[in-house]
């Protein structure tokens, strides 16, 4: 792998300087599509133009429920696929004889809460000062838009690559990881990922497994007046979610014998993000249930960690007073399980980002990596490809939350970072050369 040049370098980054406010007008209106789940066929068409515009060959890739159960990639599925694709936009070299990178970014995004209590619309894409406010700014469209002009400072800069470059735009991250399973699945694998997750400009060396969860109770409804021969469902779910408490515990203490670990504060992470129950005020509900997620470490089987689950909740249930008098509750498995992963230092990629990572920063800084104790769409390329992932991206602020954010100067240097990084992996002659 040859360094770039100084001159060379010093060209790309002027020329994502040049561009900069292009790609912010850009994130704008990708934060302006409202791309929930199930719904990005809007950001998808837009980022199909802009990759179409730039000589990218361009394809859908669908998600084949029927791969569920018999691909070890992918996770159960709860909707179908008929409306939801990714895009993948490649590009080969005139000239090969450099490595391959598949650049990757998630357009789906989580549901942005209670509008009223953003201080700007969270669909609106505004920009103040040196943040870019909204759903989806920092998780991960500040990422994607990265990608698409990290590229183009290389092409400004009149050089061409000499390995295949991929970028995917892919669904489902939020959920099941099935877009970019589908796309491991069909092929579309380089010789290293980049993944600009919002990584504070840190790269990750490992993440948590998840696996995603919806579990139903049924209680024995009853009026008031004979509230003794009743069960209410909600009173037992509250009882079975403080058991889960019990269990989240105890996966949080098995972080020492993970490296890095024991510095993550809350490893398994047992979220309960939705319930719902009942029926009426003055009836004991006959039914409640409520969905999650759980984390482990890397190594574990994500199967065996939901034989755990599942056997945790039914003993639970039998020796709680109130649960046992309710029929078992129905667990079921809604979302992503997959294992974590673990980026062993040390690889040709890691080294590259590295210096590109230093070399976008005047005042010169190394590469700091950190844990992230959630699923990452890495995890499909590291786990079952076999290829290193590199997760690392830009500072962002209430990812998930009321006010997410994106910060500007640190996007700018992370767009210098990748393009950097990406001429070096795969390599570039100068378009005079022809
Ligand atoms: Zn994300």
């Amino acid at each position: 792998m040859n360094r770039l040049e100084p001159h060379v370098r010093a060209s790309i980054l002027a020329e994502v300087d040049k561009a900069f406010d292009r790609q912010v007008a850009f994130l704008s209106s990708l934060v302006g599509c409202k791309s929930l789940r199930g719904l990005e066929r809007g950001v998808q068409e837009l980022v199909e133009t802009a990759l179409r515009e730039r000589g990218f060959d361009v394809r859908r890739i669908g998600i084949d429920r029927a791969l569920v159960g018999k691909h070890p990639a992918f996770s159960p599925a709860t909707i179908d696929y008929d409306e939801t694709w990714n895009v993948v936009g490649i590009k080969e070299p005139e000239v090969a004889g450099g490595r391959s990178i598949a650049l990757n970014g998630h357009v789906d995004v989580v549901p942005a809460g209670d509008a009223k209590r953003w201080s700007l619309d969270p669909f609106g894409g505004v920009r103040t000062g040196d943040w870019l406010y909204g759903r989806g700014a920092g998780d991960m469209k500040a990422g994607l838009s990265a990608l698409i002009f990290a590229l183009d400072a290389i092409e400004a800069a009149k050089l061409s690559l000499t390995g295949p470059v991929q970028i995917q735009s892919v669904v489902e991250e939020e959920v099941t990881g099935n877009g970019t399973a589908a796309l491991l699945h069909a092929g579309y694998v380089a010789d290293a990922v980049l993944i600009p997750e919002p990584t504070d400009e840190m790269l990750v060396r490992a993440n948590s497994g998840v696996i995603k969860f919806r579990i139903t109770v049924t209680g024995v409804p009853a009026h008031p007046r004979e509230i003794g021969v009743g069960v209410s469902a909600v009173d037992a779910v509250f009882r079975l979610i403080s058991h889960l408490r019990g269990l989240e515990a105890r996966w949080n203490e098995e972080k020492g014998d993970h490296p890095g670990f024991p510095e993550v504060a809350n490893p398994a992470a047992l979220t309960i993000g939705t319930i719902a129950g009942g029926e009426w005020p003055a009836s004991l509900p006959s039914s409640c249930s409520f969905a999650g997620r759980i984390g482990f470490y890397p190594g574990d089987d994500p199967h065996e960690r939901v034989r755990e689950f599942e056997r945790f909740v039914a003993e639970a249930a039998e020796q709680d007073e109130v649960l046992r008098n309710c029929p078992a509750p129905l667990v079921e498995w809604v979302g992503v399980i997959q294992a974590g992963y673990a980026l062993e230092p040390g690889t040709e990629a890691e080294a590259s980002l590295a210096r590109a990572h230093e070399a976008a920063r005047s005042a010169g800084s190394p590469l700091e990596s950190a844990i992230m104790a959630c699923y990452l769409d890495s995890a499909i390329f590291a786990v079952h490809g076999g290829i290193p992932s590199l997760v690392y991206g830009p500072a962002a602020e209430n990812i998930h939350a009321i006010d997410e954010r994106v910060s500007l100067p640190s996007l700018l240097r992370v767009t210098k970072t990748i393009a950097l990084f990406v001429a070096e992996w795969c390599g570039t002659r100068s378009v005079s050369d022809k």
